[in-house]
């Protein structure tokens, strides 16, 4: 009998905390609400992915993650286009601590939003572990390109159509140090583990990430986009 209604509180507990949740009697701490916009500041856990993924079909939500953080981002008027090429909820890119060259390239907000998770958490932490310095300037190579996937005349429009990737060419450490990925990508050092760990890094936080790699079409640069489909390499 005792047994029988331990089991029963046992399973009816759990379905108390959401219902209380929802009904608003339960709390969560922010980091740990789904409902709570993330906080770029915040240690990543479980539910990150989570709050990421919820930006691209709750774009609000994005917006206010940056408002979470103390940030006020420039966002960008939606730009409709007869040609594959809409802009919808951009804004300028500025990185936290490390200066994007050429600066403030528009982005969608889903992407500014990985970028500032991986800039802190991943990007950063990477610099200090491999070279015991920080990346000061990222040099890119570009977010907005309306065109298809690899230049091609025929095929499915690129990320890069809507603002929705940003291509990674090289870091400049605080201490005058450059890493590239055409002449480090095969370093045996620290500048080819301090690349594949921003790699791997950038993986928890965009979508697809192609470097080296993956072909010889990203030989120069990591492609970070926040699409649908899923791929690090
Ligand atoms: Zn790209």
């Amino acid at each position: 009998m005792i047994r029988r209604i331990l089991l029963t509180l046992l399973l009816l507990a759990p379905l108390a905390l959401v219902g209380g949740y929802f009904a608003g009697f339960v709390r969560l701490p922010p980091e740990w609400d789904p409902r709570a916009p993330l906080d770029f500041r915040a240690e990543p856990n479980l539910m990150t992915r989570w709050k990421l993924a919820r930006m691209r079909v709750q774009p609000e939500s994005c917006f206010a993650a940056f408002e979470a953080s103390g940030l006020s981002p420039q966002r960008l008027p939606d730009r409709p286009s007869d040609t594959g090429c809409p802009l919808v909820d951009t804004m300028r890119l500025e990185g936290e601590s490390a200066v994007l060259s050429p600066a403030r390239p528009m982005v969608t907000c889903p992407v500014a939003a990985a970028w500032l998770m991986f800039e802190r958490h991943a990007l950063q932490p990477a610099a200090e572990e491999h070279f015991n310095s920080r990346v000061s300037r990222v040099q890119h190579l570009g977010t907005y390109n309306c065109r298809n996937v690899y230049h091609r005349e025929q095929g499915r429009r690129s990320q890069h159509a809507t603002a929705n990737a940003i291509d990674i060419a090289g870091f400049t450490l605080a201490n005058g140090r450059d890493i590239n990925l055409v002449r480090d990508w095969d370093s045996t050092g620290a500048p080819g583990a301090f690349l594949r760990d921003v790699r791997d890094g950038a993986c928890r936080y965009f979508s697809v990430v192609l470097g080296p790699d993956y072909n010889a079409a990203h030989a120069n640069h990591f492609h970070m986009d926040k699409g649908l489909w899923s791929r690090c390499s």
